[in-house]
């Protein structure tokens, strides 16, 4: 969904983009990818690693633990680096660039100001 928008809106020329398209392509170029629940187990999964390039992640071996407020143990089932963490592992490329979106955000509110949805004029 998100991609085909994305190539619809980059078919045109950017000069006939009306800012309203513009605003949600740089959107939809600048938001981070969603990581996805684990295949494994269907649980959520946790940056493991993250740097230069692409964030590692993998399903966490931590849970709360009930007995001790505020801490984490490792779940019974899994080891430090186990095949469900191997499984397990999606690497993120595109990641928040919250500096586009705060000018998105903010160029959507002029639009707002002024009345003007499709915000063609700004
Ligand atoms: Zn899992």
């Amino acid at each position: 969904m998100t991609d085909d928008r994305e190539r619809e809106l980059t078919e045109k020329e950017p000069d006939k983009l009306t800012t309203s398209e513009l605003l949600q392509l740089l959107k939809l170029r600048h938001t981070g990818d969603e990581p996805p629940p684990c295949p494994v187990c269907g649980g959520a999964m946790s940056p493991v690693h993250s740097g230069r390039g692409p964030t590692k992640w993998a399903c966490t071996m931590w849970e709360t633990d009930p007995d001790n407020e505020g801490k984490l143990r490792r779940k019974s089932n899994r080891r430090l680096l186990d095949d469900h963490f191997a499984e397990s592992v999606w690497y993120q490329y595109v990641h928040d660039e919250p500096w586009v979106l705060e000018l998105v955000r903010r160029v959507e509110s002029w639009g707002a100001v002024v009345g003007d949805t499709s915000m063609v004029d700004i």
